[in-house]
């Protein structure tokens, strides 16, 4: 690894250098004509870059191998949502695929409400089913979702559909007994500091779905990402979903620039929660349009069969109808983007070596797969 510090004074580059030694990582100067670089001797490959790009006086960071498992230098990370056994071929997204959509009610109510809109989605061309079981509500009186029961009868719905499933977890708790009724563990916009929560998923071998707090900045998704990661699991979505700005016409405020600079900076695929964002179910269209041209992977809606009566987040769930008309913007807008990738699927059929994707458990299987495939 090599630090560009350009013409930083000599006070600079002995911070930077004592910066890295307290890090336990040994350095060495090189004075070049017009620039001054510390040369990392140490290997330091596996710690993420921002690190040192946070550093005062470092304008770049140039790393000498691909391993780092969020690095924009690896090739990109394609996200396996399903496994052989969820009857839905494999839905995968990133690596330059068409978006994906995902959808569902923001909490699953019952039985047959999950398995009637999951025929819904399904026809609407969306590639997954979401719903909440483990709800995060901000009040305490409010429903809290149907826990195990209605992951059960979600994985129902998503098998009779063939559609895989998407479900937040709200603690360590929940995983493993969530994990059979789950192809996607999904990370709340809450919960993205629960560093603990983050290191346990990284340690299953299931996609993780992992969205923005709702104050976080970019860097600190990223560094939230990294946790997951270095644990071994790199099938890792990353989802902006709305942050609090000083705008209450909407419930929280779109940031399609992080998905531009998301991006620009990692090999991870990027989603969008327009319903998280806006709030308000007319702007879920235009904002998924616009989170399509702006680059995103996928976007991920909530719906329901009657929208008006939704138990939670009534007022942003869209109708059937709606989801299929914003599916169909969703593949007009990225054919017209993307003229020489129109043809590429994002199913593909199950094959073994495709669901080997999703079992890479141990830390030296993640870095194997980083750095050899690209994965
Ligand atoms: C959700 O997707 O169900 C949800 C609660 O969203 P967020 O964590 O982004 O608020
Ligand atoms: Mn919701």
């Amino acid at each position: 690894m090599i630090l560009s510090l350009g013409n930083a004074s000599e006070k600079v580059i002995e911070e930077v250098r004592q910066n890295l030694l307290a890090r336990g990582l040994e350095n060495t100067l090189v004075k070049c004509a017009k620039t001054t670089l510390v040369v990392i001797t140490s290997d330091a490959d596996s710690l993420p870059g921002h690190i040192f790009s946070q550093m005062d006086g470092v304008q770049k960071v140039v790393r000498l191998s691909n391993r780092s498992p969020l690095g924009k230098d690896l090739a990109q990370t394609v996200v396996t949502l399903s496994t052989a056994n969820s009857n839905s071929g494999l839905v995968q997204i990133g690596g330059g695929r068409p978006p994906i959509v995902i959808s569902g009610p923001c909490a699953i109510e019952g039985r047959d409400q999950i398995i009637e809109l999951a025929q819904e989605v399904k026809a609407s061309g969306a590639v997954a089913l979401r719903g909440g079981a483990y709800k995060p509500r901000t009040s305490a009186y409010d429903f809290q979702g149907l826990g195990l029961d209605g992951l059960k009868y979600m994985k129902e719905a998503g098998l009779q559909a063939g559609l895989p499933v998407v479900s937040e977890v709200v603690s360590i708790e929940q995983i493993e007994p969530s994990s059979p009724y789950l192809d996607v563990f999904q990370v709340g916009a809450r919960n993205m500091y629960n560093y603990e929560l983050l290191k346990e998923l990284g340690r299953q071998r299931k996609p993780v779905l992992l969205k923005r707090g709702m104050s976080a900045t970019i860097d600190e998704l990223l560094q939230a990402a990294e946790y997951i990661l270095l644990e071994g699991n790199l099938q890792v979505i990353l989802c902006e979903r709305g942050i609090r700005t000083f705008e209450n016409r909407t419930r929280n405020t779109l940031d399609l620039s992080a998905v531009a600079v998301i991006k620009s900076l990692t090999s991870l695929p990027v989603m969008v929660d327009p319903s998280h964002a806006v709030g308000k179910r007319e702007f879920i269209a235009p904002l998924s349009r616009a989170a399509i041209a702006c680059g995103a992977d996928g976007l991920i809606i909530e719906s329901h069969c009657t929208p008006d009566k939704s138990i939670s987040d009534a007022a942003q769930a869209i109708e059937p109808s709606t989801l299929a008309a914003i599916v169909n913007d969703t593949n007009i807008i990225w054919a017209a983007l993307n003229p020489s990738a129109v043809g590429r699927t994002n199913i593909d059929e199950v094959t073994e070596e495709a669901s080997a994707v999703n079992v890479q458990g141990s830390k030296a299987s993640a870095r194997t797969l980083a750095g050899t495939t690209g994965i």
